[in-house]
């Protein structure tokens, strides 16, 4: 029960009012430690409450207390400025009875109103990394009234490359701050920042590390070749045999959700892409059409789908196998929430091959073959003129894979998420 964790009546009235009746295990765990002030290190993925797991203990403490100009009381430092924008409306919902005061500190967002707000003083503050450093560096932030730091999504950040960004952060920040660190994996940057800014954490682990919802069937299409056209009709077929409610789709490239989308829209199929290159209003107006049901495949790059939190997903689908196999739990950390089933299918070719080992490794144990019905014969091109072929193009390939994930090349990906406009997503508060 939420009033057994030492939450006060207006956060537990909050709470009431979102329909919430249990706590789930992460909040369960988390919440009485940061009441407590306590340093929490909590490993876990989306869709198991975490955000509300911080968030309401939050709003408790800073209930007390004034900010005082420029002095944030409290720092949220998110990977992504959806994820930023999640939080904040977590805030306004958990925080309606209590007069907290905010700003967003995220890529499209005016800073001139947010810096009139920083002006008068903010209870919390919610930021990208990037934007929060160049702010602080303009001598428009102090960070010594911070009592409280929150990092969300450290793996995330991770492979975006914001790590050194973070180090930053918690060195501005006073040592006494109370610090909230959450990461649905721990691998060994992240063990190292945690063994190094964070004071005798109390560690809420909800899931192992890696693990993928018990409540999602995953299964494998390996396809012999590594043909685009082939496997687009893969997709299709599978997606017929599914007769999926909606789906997410994941792409390893941007190009390719383009390309993708506009294949299944002509094959008849309700699809709609959304990556770093739309705008911002593209994205939020997709999203919310695929959240009502108007669109029913969603076809995403890793770097925009991360953290949104879309409920009722049946099924996930890898059109290309992850190249790093924490996207992998990502992806499929989709569906299956909140104890519902849910699927995930992954196309696999030979040149997945390392890729899909890593994932299985993770896994501990193999995905299954999915269950392709009959029909599903693709005709295998002849074997001889195409087997030395094949060999020379698996090498040009993999040094195309090397490009793809490259730092550099993700960090572009991600500062261009960062910088459209946020268009109608911004929430009230914040205009
Ligand atoms: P998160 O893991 O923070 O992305 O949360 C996943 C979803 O669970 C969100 O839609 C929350 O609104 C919802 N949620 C959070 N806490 C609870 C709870 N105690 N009971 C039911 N749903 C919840």
């Amino acid at each position: 029960m939420f009033d057994k964790l030492g939450l006060g009546p207006k956060t537990l009235q909050a709470i009431k009012e979102a329909g919430y009746t249990e706590p789930t295990p992460i909040q369960a765990g988390a919440i009485p430690k940061v009441l407590q002030r306590q340093d929490v290190l909590g490993i876990a993925q989306t869709g198991t409450g975490k955000t509300a797991s911080f968030t309401l203990p939050m709003i408790d403490i800073l209930g007390q207390g004034r900010a005082k100009a420029r002095m944030p009381r409290s720092l949220i430092i998110e990977p992504t400025r959806e994820l930023a924008a999640q939080v904040a409306e977590n805030f306004e919902k958990y925080g309606k009875y209590h007069r907290l005061s905010m700003a967003l500190l995220i890529g499209g967002v005016s800073f001139g109103d947010q810096d009139k707000k920083l002006m008068q003083g903010v209870d919390v503050l919610i930021a990208t990394p990037g934007r929060l450093l160049d702010q602080f560096e303009r001598g428009k932030i102090l960070m010594s009234g911070v009592q409280l730091l929150v990092i969300d999504e450290a793996d995330r950040m991770l492979d975006m490359g914001f790590i050194p960004d973070i180090e930053r952060i918690f060195k501005m920040t006073p040592f006494t701050r109370q610090t909230l660190f959450f990461s649905a994996t721990m691998p060994s940057e992240i063990q190292r920042i945690v063994d190094t800014f964070l004071h005798n954490p109390a560690r809420i682990e909800v899931a192992r590390p890696a693990s993928t919802a018990k409540t999602v069937s995953q299964y494998l299409v390996s396809l012999r070749q590594n043909d685009p056209k082939q496997k687009r009709a893969k997709l299709r077929q599978v997606m017929k045999q599914e007769s999926l409610k909606n789906a997410i789709l994941f792409c390893n490239r941007k190009r390719d959700v383009d390309i993708v989308a506009k294949s299944l829209v002509r094959h008849g199929i309700n699809a709609e892409p959304i990556h770093g290159d739309l705008s911002q209003s593209a994205r939020t107006e997709t999203l919310a059409r695929f959240k009502n049901g108007d669109v029913q495949i969603l076809v995403a790059s890793d770097v925009a789908a991360r953290g949104l939190d879309i409920p009722d997903v049946s099924h996930v689908l890898n059109f290309d196998v992850p190249l790093h196999a924490e996207d992998y739990v990502h992806r499929i950390g989709r569906t299956g929430r909140a104890g519902k089933t849910g699927t995930s299918i992954t196309l696999a070719t030979p040149l997945d091959s390392k890729s899909l080992a890593a994932i299985e490794d993770m896994l501990a144990k193999p995905i299954p073959p999915y269950p392709m019905a009959k029909e599903a014969k693709t005709t295998p091109p002849p074997k001889v003129a195409k087997d030395g072929k094949s060999k020379k193009r698996t090498k040009k390939h993999k040094s195309a894979k090397a490009e793809h994930i490259s730092d550099k090349a993700k960090k572009s990906q991600d500062s261009q998420d960062d910088s459209t406009g946020f268009g109608s997503h911004v929430p009230d508060f914040f205009r």
